[in-house]
C-alpha cells in the first residue's frame, strides 16, 4: 500500500436539484480517518469512504460563505477498481453526467480494452453488460471477450 491508497468518486446534488455531480478522490487511510468525527480504524474501505464523503459535504456546507447558496446534499460514494488483470473489464464511463431515469439513475460504459458495453444501475459495484453481450458468456471476462471479437473482425 502507497501513501495514497484509495481512489473512489463521490457524488452529491444540489437540495432539491436532480443532477447528480461526481467528484474523484485519491486519498490515503491515514487522511480519510483525520477527517472523520468519529473512531473508523475498523471501518471497512467503502464505509470509511462513505463517512468521510459525508462529513466532507457536511463541512462544505457549514464553511459556504454565500449565505444564498444552494447546499449540497450526499447521494453516494463508489471505490474505484484497482488496474484490473486480465480477466476485469476496464470500465470506462461513457456518458457525462448520471442519467435520471424513472426508476433511479444509472451510468453507461464501455471497456477500454476489448470495447464491450454495459450499464452500471444505481450506486452499485455490479456492471450490466449491454443484451449484445450478456447471452454469450466469452463477454464475462475481458480476456477471453477480446480474443472473441478479434477472432470474430478476423472472419470478416
Ligand atoms: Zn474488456
Amino acid at each position: 500500500m502507497g501513501l495514497i491508497d484509495m481512489k473512489f468518486v463521490l457524488m452529491w446534488k444540489q437540495k432539491g436539484g436532480k443532477s447528480v455531480f461526481e467528484e474523484e478522490y485519491e486519498k490515503s487511510r491515514t487522511e480519510l480517518l483525520r477527517g472523520i468525527s468519529t473512531d473508523g480504524s475498523k471501518l471497512s474501505p467503502k464505509r470509511l469512504v462513505d463517512f468521510w464523503s459525508r462529513s466532507i459535504i457536511k463541512w462544505f456546507n457549514e464553511t459556504e460563505p454565500n449565505p444564498k447558496a444552494i447546499p449540497r446534499q450526499y447521494v453516494s460514494s463508489r471505490l474505484i477498481d484497482e488496474a484490473p488483470a486480465g480477466a476485469a473489464h476496464d470500465w470506462e464511463k461513457t456518458n457525462l453526467v448520471t442519467i435520471m431515469s424513472g426508476t433511479g439513475f444509472y451510468d453507461t460504459y464501455k471497456c477500454r480494452v476489448c470495447g464491450v458495453t454495459a450499464t452500471r444501475y444505481g450506486t452499485g459495484e455490479r456492471f450490466t453488460l449491454d443484451k449484445k453481450y450478456a447471452k454469450t458468456a466469452v463477454y464475462v471476462r475481458c480476456d477471453t471477450a477480446a480474443a472473441h471479437l478479434a477472432k470474430k473482425a478476423a472472419s470478416k
